[in-house]
């Protein structure tokens, strides 16, 4: 058994436990990163960043790299498949980015690579106990003894079953099968290209949907397709060809020649959330926190935000620069925004219509979303755009997310790649803290603000620019 030492340790490589590894790396914290697969398979679930993801990578001056690898700028995002878009936001970036998630995960690695810091693949973390200074992991022939452990690996989490932690939720009725699927031509009808969420998804019968995406290569498509009501008796049960032929001939007809699928999987509708976050020295992270159907595209994108909100409060209490409750405050503001998303993949399953009364509604509320207004907030909902954090607010502006905003040549965003908080003020001022960096600025996004003290995951902590509740002295 070799033994080593870490201040954290990230189990499960994929795009939370990356991002958080990075994170931690770039605030000198010591992190290990255990990855069971021996190399990545290069298939990808996901293929989106949401608005807000675009906003948080750019704070670190990562979305040039998830951009050089993306394939598609999507116009909107949508609500049970029903367009809605991102254009009242003040953001930046109103689009989704279409990407493979094994390209984040590459584009998250390499970062991860350059701060010095390799994954170590084809280490399984077994097992793990904690004591009042820290923990100790088993992960092949690995022992480890750290500060703290984050298991980041996934919806079957090994960290939160040790735990005994309950997963609660419900249990779906339904499922969904993707699959990557080459055609010996362009299936008629098909898109050929992916600006928009308009007619990606159709659902030809009651309580079903089939999604076509196009992959970037020639009559290569991601087809998604799911029943609300039936699931096979065994979810691991392998997708058939003919499972896969059976839906793209109802989409396209029999004219619609499959040479090869390169890729299928089977997913559920269960829909469970961790019942805490937190259990001492231990932390769940994405999907090991919550999972769902992935309507709206909404999972990796949850995932990379909850690492975003995490690593730099792990690091503060590392350093001794926490306030007593700062790390609590990862699960009682994130807990909230995932039972958000659980709570609207409910609502978008149930305008999948199966009965003429839910068609009628499914009709209503597509007439709904033509209202500015509706558009706004449903688009804020999938997009991570609207979250807020905390409760009790001095100012409209605390726990807000900061805008983008010009700042001389560049954007506010670039003053954050360090990770560290930024003091925003229009005049001279000291700085407050060696854990902040102040930026005089001739104007702030919101009216009537001398200075903002923002976080360094771009919310804003409150327009005073105390430090005090933020970090210790
Ligand atoms: C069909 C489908 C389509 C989807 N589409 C979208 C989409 O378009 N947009 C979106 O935002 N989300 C989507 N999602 C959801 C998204 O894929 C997940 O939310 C995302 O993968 C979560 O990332 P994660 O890092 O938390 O977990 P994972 O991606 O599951 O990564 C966990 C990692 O941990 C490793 N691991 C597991 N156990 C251990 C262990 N004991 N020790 C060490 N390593 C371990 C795994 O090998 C894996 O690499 C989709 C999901 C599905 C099923």
């Amino acid at each position: 058994m070799r033994e080593l030492t870490a201040e954290v340790v990230v189990a499960g490589a994929g795009p939370t436990g990356l991002m958080l590894a990075n994170e931690l790396a770039l605030a000198g914290v010591d992190v290990q990163v255990l990855e069971r697969m021996h190399e990545r398979t290069g298939l990808s679930k996901a293929l989106n960043l949401q608005p807000r993801t675009a906003e948080v990578l750019d704070l670190r001056g990562l979305l040039g790299r998830a951009e050089d690898r993306s394939f598609a700028t999507v116009a909107d995002g949508h609500f049970a498949v029903i367009p809605v878009s991102y254009a009242g936001w003040d953001t930046r970036h109103p689009y989704q980015l279409g990407i493979p998630q094994a390209e984040v995960e590459a584009a998250l690695e390499e970062r991860l690579n350059e701060q010095g810091v390799r994954v170590r693949r084809g280490h399984e973390l077994t097992t793990f106990t904690q004591d009042a200074d820290g923990v100790t992991v088993t992960a092949g022939d690995l022992r480890i003894r750290a500060k703290y452990l984050v298991g980041c690996d996934g919806g079957r989490s090994t960290v939160r079953k040790a735990l005994n932690m309950r997963f609660e939720g419900i249990e779906g009725q339904g499922h969904g099968v993707s699959a990557d699927v080459l055609f010996k031509r362009t299936p008629p009808g098909a898109p050929t290209q992916w600006r928009s969420m308009a007619n990606m998804v159709t659902s030809e019968s009651p309580g079903k949907f089939i999604g076509v995406i196009p992959l970037p290569e020639q009559n290569l498509y991601r087809i998604t397709f799911g029943d609300r009501l039936n699931r096979p008796a065994n979810l691991r049960v392998k997708v058939t060809g003919e499972e896969v032929r059976a839906a793209v001939t109802d989409r396209f007809g029999p004219e619609a020649e499959i040479s090869e699928i390169r890729w299928a999987s089977r997913f559920s509708d269960d829909s469970r959330l961790a019942a805490s976050y937190r259990v001492d020295r231990v932390l769940l992270a994405g999907d090991a926190a919550h999972i769902h159907f992935p309507a709206g595209g909404q999972g990796l994108n949850l995932g990379i935000q909850d690492a975003m909100n995490l690593g730099w409060k792990l690091a503060a209490e590392l350093r001794n620069r926490a306030p007593a409750t700062l790390l609590n405050t990862y699960e009682a503001e994130r807990r909230p925004v995932a039972q958000r998303v659980l709570d609207n993949i409910a609502a978008q399953n149930a305008l999948i219509p199966l009965t003429p009364n839910q068609l009628a509604l499914r009709a209503l509320f597509r007439d709904l979303t033509a209202l500015p207004e509706v558009q706004h907030y449903l688009s804020g909902l999938v997009s991570g755009l609207d979250i807020t954090y905390g409760t009790k607010k001095a100012h409209p502006a605390d726990g807000t997310r900061l805008p983008d905003f010009p700042v001389g040549k560049a954007y506010a965003s670039t003053l954050f790649h360090k990770g560290k908080f930024v003091l925003l003020t229009k005049s001279p001022t000291p700085i407050p803290h060696p854990e902040v960096q102040v930026a005089e600025v001739p104007n702030l996004p919101h009216p009537k603000t001398e200075k903002m003290l923002v976080r360094p995951d771009g919310y804003i902590a409150n327009t005073t620019g105390e430090t005090e509740g933020w970090l210790t002295p």
